[in-house]
């Protein structure tokens, strides 16, 4: 037997045949996202958290599905921003259309039927900011500052955040964006991806794309590259022993940061945030080794 040592980009298919952007489905996004932090809460020792993740997801949903129409860039500007190489709907410049502040109090609303303690208290504390306050804790949020902001109020704000750009990007459609730099960032929203994915079926099998930590668009990425520095010197993959293989860690020597990388031909129910959220155990495996984790997950650290 005889082995080969491939090089990125050599294991796939032209770059021109790819499908480079794929949008969520916006009648399904959250909606299977709730069906899989379920099924992972189930005997998980963060299943309490797991299943309020779940319950999240679905308010999501119901909120994507009502959401009003809002502004949104017209063809030129579209169009301008494919010439540069920029994202259109960067999350950390875009002017906020105050319906999204609408979702999050629907998705408050949702939660607080029912709720915990600590989940009530959260609640109305946010329920009592004004408009600023609101607003100062969603670009916090945007910003991954999470050291001076309400923790427990946090992911309401980030679930939130998470429907407006969702709607905003399946509103405007594939065909409205273009690839920009880097291309460590979404192309939609400038944000840093959750996790990548290595997809199965069609055209895509075998191909590896980044998730969008914000609007859940994913970009092509060959693999065995570095996602954050493209780097393709010192990739190393790291795993939870006795599992599946279906999450893993993939990282970097040249920037000293890594990136969980999910393998839907291991289990093809994987979702990029709920996976994310149950393999913690890794990421604290990765502390030990001394990288820093490139990407957030909006909901990380309300954990
Ligand atoms: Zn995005
Ligand atoms: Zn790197």
């Amino acid at each position: 037997m005889s082995a080969s040592i491939l090089q990125p980009g050599q294991i796939e298919a032209p770059a021109g045949d790819i499908p480079f952007l794929r949008l969520p489905a916006r009648g399904s996004h959250f909606r299977d996202r709730a069906a899989r932090f379920r099924q992972l809460a189930d005997g998980h020792k963060m299943g309490d958290f797991l299943e309020f993740m779940a319950r999240l997801s679905e308010a999501q949903h119901a909120a994507l599905a009502h959401f009003p129409q809002v502004a949104l860039p017209d063809a030129d500007q579209l169009a301008l921003a494919r010439a540069h190489g920029m994202p259109p709907l960067a999350a950390r410049t875009w002017r906020r259309d105050p319906a999204w502040r609408t979702a999050l109090q629907a998705i408050a609303a949702s939660m607080s039927e029912g709720a915990s303690r600590p989940v009530g208290d959260a609640i109305a504390r946010l329920s009592v900011l004004d408009e600023a306050g609101v607003e100062k804790l969603a670009d916090a949020v945007l910003d991954n500052r999470f050291h001076d902001i309400d923790l427990a109020a946090a992911p309401f704000v980030a679930a939130a955040l998470q429907v407006y750009w969702t709607h905003m990007s399946t509103s405007l459609g594939a065909g409205a964006f273009g690839r920009s730099e880097p291309p460590s960032l979404c192309p939609v929203c400038a944000s840093p991806p959750v996790a990548s994915i290595v997809r199965i079926g069609g055209a895509e099998q075998g191909l590896r794309y980044l998730h969008c930590a914000l609007c859940g668009s994913e970009w092509h990425m060959v693999r065995a590259k570095c996602s954050n520095c493209e780097s393709t010197k010192g990739i190393a993959y790291y795993a939870i022993e006795g599992g599946k293989g279906a999450v893993k860690a993939e990282s970097c020597e040249t920037c000293g940061s890594y990136l969980k990388i999910l393998y839907l031909d291991k289990d093809p129910l994987l979702d990029p945030t709920a996976d994310d959220l149950a393999s913690l155990a890794l990421d604290i495996l990765m502390d030990e080794t001394g990288v820093q984790r490139s990407g957030p997950n909006l909901f990380l650290l309300s954990v």
